[in-house]
Order: structure tokens, then sequence, then C-alpha cells
């Protein structure tokens, strides 16, 4: 069912439900520190009347001179980013309290005995609920029509070329069948042609840092792709090489009329764009659509964002046009004269070029069905601890989902959508919708319109002022790339850290900001930091190689999307974190332990079973 009446319906409740969950400026700063301290603030926001104008804590560096009198000026550009009051930096927070100390928001959401809400299991639910339901969704929102301010045309042709063979999809970023705008586009645009439809997927032999671990898990995941196309009667290929000198080649000997891809805002993917487009006939439409954010980039925002502040409200406002119901890909009607070359897995992952010294690893199960069934483990077991427990690297309450919305095996709108469905819960819905729509996507807009996204030079002005003024300053340690990787500081803490990267292919959010800012502290320059913790995270991360990654790294050692703190050692005016503020945040001991045995990088199973 997708009538405009049902949309216009839900958009009130959906607005409303919106707008409490995103529009909370207060929301900004808090985001990448704790999260006990941030939901305990909300909790007293939400008692306390409006007008009470509840005081705010103070940056860091400001409360910590609060005794002392005089106060130091704002850093850089503080007063742009918080217009008023800051909370303190995660590292920081409690430390001049001296006083009764507050449990680590996991032990104490769960061991409160308080009325939580029932685990969806108890409510009934039967394991694969989330696929049964996901599926009738689709199928009523079927003929639903398609936003066309989704799709940006990168051709001067906008019309089909007439006879010819069939329409493609070139699959890049997003590697689904359903739940992808971009295919959704190209199978309605072989619908009103009669045309047959067909993907296709440039495998190039490197990419970046990547390494065997997240090659493997991209190709299982388009395995399944290719089955399920052959399941719709549409022909999957699978082309190797660059796709500029590929594609357009395949395109002419196929006689295909269009080609739809998708959209990525990192700098080789970006380029393989401009390649295609080069090379493509001129009476071929090219067109791109944003099939990962639920905002399309060039919707969001048509500059440069400062930070989750500037661009919350923009996306906000935009979420009851694009935040809509998800159509089906339905089995194609016309059938291809020219079928796909069958596609011997095992050998494609044998010829791969990569370090296969970085393994698979067990827990995160490739392709958009394992991904669907960790969303459904997420609604039924972890999303109401998010709120609370979130930054708790001892507390199992994230949704673990990155690797299949890094490669786009999962659609971060069918997630939103489907966690927006569960009610009591509120206030973890609310943060987690922050995390995947506005913090998401506010690092697609800063890899979009920065071009040095990734260097130390794409950092705002007063950043790059304060970190080459403390350039200088001397380095209690100072450690090699291969230290870093094999986990060999001083710090266990970090170095458990490193571990669970190395042997999960994954870190906890909260740990991610004090490892990179720990590598800032522990090398020579800024710029040797950020290369380092870009490399380890490309290559060790199974979510690696995303722009969330870039503006993660960007973030923890060059000050992006943050605010200017109180200056100190080598860090100058960018957020500081350490390890006693860790251990007031979290059992910093037990989460030590659990990652002291694993000890060098993983070695395992680099077989090419598929
Ligand atoms: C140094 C550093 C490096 C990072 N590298 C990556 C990376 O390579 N790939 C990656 O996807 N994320 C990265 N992040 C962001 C964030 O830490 C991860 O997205 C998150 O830990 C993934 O785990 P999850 O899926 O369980 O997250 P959840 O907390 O369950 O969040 C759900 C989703 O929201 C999005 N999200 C969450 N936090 C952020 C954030 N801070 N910024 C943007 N989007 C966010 C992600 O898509 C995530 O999967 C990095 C952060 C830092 C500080």
């Amino acid at each position: 069912m997708c009538s405009l009446f049902s949309t216009c319906l839900s958009r009130y409740s959906r607005r409303a439900l919106l707008l409490r969950a995103i529009s909370d400026p207060n929301t900004t700063p808090q985001h990448y520190t704790s999260s006990m301290s941030a939901n305990k603030r909300s909790l007293k926001r939400q008692r306390e009347p409006a007008s009470a104008g509840g005081k705010q804590p103070k940056p860091a560096g400001e409360r910590g001179r609060e005794s002392g009198g005089k106060q130091p000026k704002p850093a850089g550009e503080r007063g742009r980013e918080s217009g008023g009051k800051q909370p303190k930096p995660a590292g920081e927070r409690g430390r001049e309290s001296g006083g009764k100390q507050p449990k680590p928001a996991g032990e104490r959401g769960r061991e409160s005995g308080g009325k939580q809400p029932k685990p969806a299991g108890e409510r009934g639910r039967e394991s694969g609920w989330l696929l049964e339901q996901v599926k009738e969704l689709r199928r009523d929102a079927k003929g639903c029509e398609f936003n066309k301010k989704r799709l940006r045309y990168l051709s001067s042709t906008q019309k089909i070329k007439q006879g010819s063979d069939g329409v493609l999809y070139w699959m890049s970023r997003d590697q689904r069948v359903q739940d992808n705008w971009a295919l959704i586009y190209a199978q309605q645009l072989a619908l009103a042609e009669e045309l047959p439809l067909h993907v296709c997927f440039c495998l190039v032999p490197r990419f970046l840092d990547a390494a065997y671990r997240q090659y493997a898990f991209m190709l299982k995941g388009l395995q399944e792709v290719a089955k399920e196309c052959k399941s719709l009667d549409i022909q999957f290929h699978l082309l190797s090489g660059e796709p500029g000198q590929n594609l357009p080649t395949f395109v002419e000997n196929c006689n295909f009329g269009a080609v739809v891809t998708d959209f990525n805002p990192l700098r080789i993917p970006l380029q393989w764009i401009e390649s295609v487009k080069k090379h493509l006939p001129s009476d071929i439409p090219f067109i791109q659509v944003d099939a990962h954010n639920v905002v399309p980039c060039w919707e969001a925002s048509e500059k440069l964002e400062y930070g989750a502040r500037t661009i919350r409200g923009k996306i906000t406002k935009l979420l009851p046009e694009f935040l809509t119901e998800i159509s089906l890909v339905d089995t194609h009607p016309h059938a291809a004269p020219q079928t796909a070359k069958p596609l011997d897995w095992e050998e494609v992952l044998s010829s791969l070029e990569v370090d296969r010294a970085v393994g698979e690893v067990d827990w995160a199960q490739p392709g958009t069905s394992a991904g669907m069934a960790m969303l459904e483990s997420f609604i039924d077991q972890r999303l109401r601890f998010f709120a609370t427990d979130r930054n708790n690297p001892n507390c199992d309450a994230l949704s673990r989902l990155s690797p299949w919305l890094h490669t786009g095996q999962l659609s971060a709108q069918r997630v939103v959508r489907q966690v927006k469905r569960e009610k009591n819960v509120s206030e973890s819905v609310a943060s987690f919708t922050e995390e995947l729509v506005v913090r998401r996507e506010l690092a697609d807009n800063f890899c979009f319109y920065n071009h040095k996204y990734d260097d130390v030079s794409g950092a705002y002005d007063w950043a790059k002022k304060t970190l080459q003024e403390h350039s200088k300053d001397s380095r209690q340690y100072l450690y090699t790339r291969e230290q870093l990787e094999n986990g060999k500081t001083h710090d266990q803490l970090w170095n458990a850290a490193q571990r669970q990267l190395v042997s999960e292919g994954k870190m906890h959010g909260f740990l991610r900001m004090y490892w990179a800012k720990k590598i800032l502290e522990w090398t020579a320059s800024p710029e040797e930091a950020l290369s380092i913790a870009i490399y380890l995270n490309d290559r060790l991360s199974l979510d690696g190689c995303d722009p969330n990654g870039y503006v993660g790294c960007m973030w923890s050692i060059c000050g992006i999307h943050d605010q200017g703190w109180a200056e100190r050692p080598i860090f100058g005016k960018i957020r500081f974190m350490n390890y006693a503020g860790c251990k007031r945040k979290f059992d910093v001991a037990q989460f030590e332990r659990k990652y002291a045995a694993i000890k060098e990088i993983s070695k395992k199973d680099t077989k090419t079973s598929v």
C-alpha cells in the first residue's frame, strides 16, 4: 500500500517523531562523549521545564579551571560549534568531581532491575520475523514513485538509447538487490522500455589498504547478490579491472541503452565515475543515484557543513520526503538475449592481489541475509540498551551493523525504518538515528565537499594552527607503525583495543576515539598519526575505507566537526582523552583481560571457500 493518503497520514506522526529524535541541538557535542552522561543529561533536560534553561556542563578546559577564577579564552572555533556551554570530553569528565563515581552505564542499566521493556523474543517474535515483515512492506510499496531528487545525470543526454538491448546498473558502493534505489530506478527504466535488466560489478585487484578480510566479505556478499539476481531474471556480470577501462567497452558490446550507478564520495570511486563518463558513448545516459544516504548527499546540503549542528536541521527537514518505504525489485519480465558468464567464486577469491595475513572473522557473516539477521538481533536484544550503554566497550549495546552498511549489503534507510517501528525505546531510537542518519550522512558530506578529507591540510584553520604550534612538543612515547599494529605500547587498554581490531575486524566505537587520539600522542607528527590511523583502520577494520573512517580519524586527530578545547601539549586545542577518564567510564581491566590473550595479526583461515 503506497498511496499518497498513507504517506500523508504517517507524515505527521513520523515528522513529530523525527523532530524529537533528531532535531535536539543538545545532542551535537555529546556524540563522541560518554553516552552515560549524555543520556543522564538528556533525561534531566526532558524533566526540566524549558524555561529553566538547565545549566549545561562546560567544556573540559573551562570547567577544570572554574575554581581558579580566570577562564581560558574560547579556543578557535568553539563559539561557532557550540553557541554556548559544552559538556566535557569523554576522557576528561568527572576528573575534578572527586566524589563518588557513577557506575559504568552498562552495569547500571542492567543491574538496576528497573522496569525494562520486554525483549522482542519475549514479545513472541520468532527468529526470521524481520525478513518476513520487510518482504511484506516492500511488496506493499511496489510501484511507488521514484523520487527523482535521488538521481543526477552525469551525461548530457537523458534519453535512453533507442534500439538497445538492455539497461545496466553498475553496482559499486551499494552491493545489494533489495532496498537499493539505484537498482529500483534501473528496473523502472528497463520496464518502461520493455528491456532486459543487467547488473555489473567491477572488481579492482586492490583498493586503498583493504586486505583479504574486506575483499572476502565483499565478494561473498556479491555472491549472494548474483544468486538473487538470477532468481529475479536479472543478469549479473562480474568485470575485472578498472571501471574506466572495462565498463564503456562492455556497455558498447552489449548494446545497453542506459547506465545507472550508485554514489560514493571517496576520491577513487569519483575518479572511476569521471573515467567511465569520458569513455561512454555520448548517446547513452549515465545516471547516478545516491542509494546509500537516506537524504541524497547533494540534497541534504550543497556545501561543506561545519558539523552535526549545521546539517541536522537540513536532514531532519527532508526526512519526511526521503525516509519513505522502499519498493520491491521484482522478477524482471523481459528476458536477456545475452546471459551473464557463470562465475567461479573460488577462483575469483584466489586471484586477489591483497594481503592475506588479515583474515576473515567469525562474528560477521557476509551478505545481505546475514546483515538482516544482525539487524534483527539488534532490534530484539541490543537496541534497548543503546541509549545508555553504547559507550561502554564491555556492554553489548551497539548494532554492529557497520560492515554491512559500509559494503551496502544493508540499506541504512531500511535499518532506520525498521528501528523506528520499535516502541517504548524512544531514547535509544533517537540516539541510534542520530548516529546512523545524521553522523553517517555528515561524513559523506565531508568527503564529498572536502577533497582533502584524509589529510591534515583538510582540517579547519584553527586546528591546523594549533597542531602546527604543538608539532615540536616532546613526546613521552614514540611508536612505529609496526609496534602500533602489533599492540606493543605501554598502554594495556590501547593494546587491547588494537587486538580487538585485529582479531574481530572491528573496534568498539568508544575506543576508536581513544585509539586514534593516542596515535596522535605517540607519533612524531599529526601527519604521521593520521596516516597510521587511516592505514590501520582501512587495513584491519571490516568497515574501513569508508567516509565514516576518514571523518572518525580526522575528528580524533584534527578536530573535524568538533571545537577547540583547553590547550595542552601535543594536542593543542584538539580534544583530549586519557586512560584515567576511560577508567571512570567503564571497567577498563575487564576489557583488557578479555583481549590480553590475542597477540598478533590474525593469520586465521584465508582459504578461498565460498
Ligand atoms: C577513529 C575512528 C575511526 C572510525 N572508522 C570507521 C570506519 O572505518 N567505518 C565506519 O563505518 N565507522 C567508523 N567510525 C565511526 C563509528 O565508530 C563506527 O561507525 C561504529 O563504531 C560502527 O559500529 P556499529 O555499527 O556497531 O555502530 P552503532 O553505534 O551501532 O551505529 C550504527 C551506525 O551508525 C553509523 N555511525 C555510528 N557512529 C558513527 C560516527 N561516529 N560517524 C559516522 N557514522 C556513525 C555507522 O554507520 C554505524 O554502523 C570511526 C570512528 C572513529 C572515532
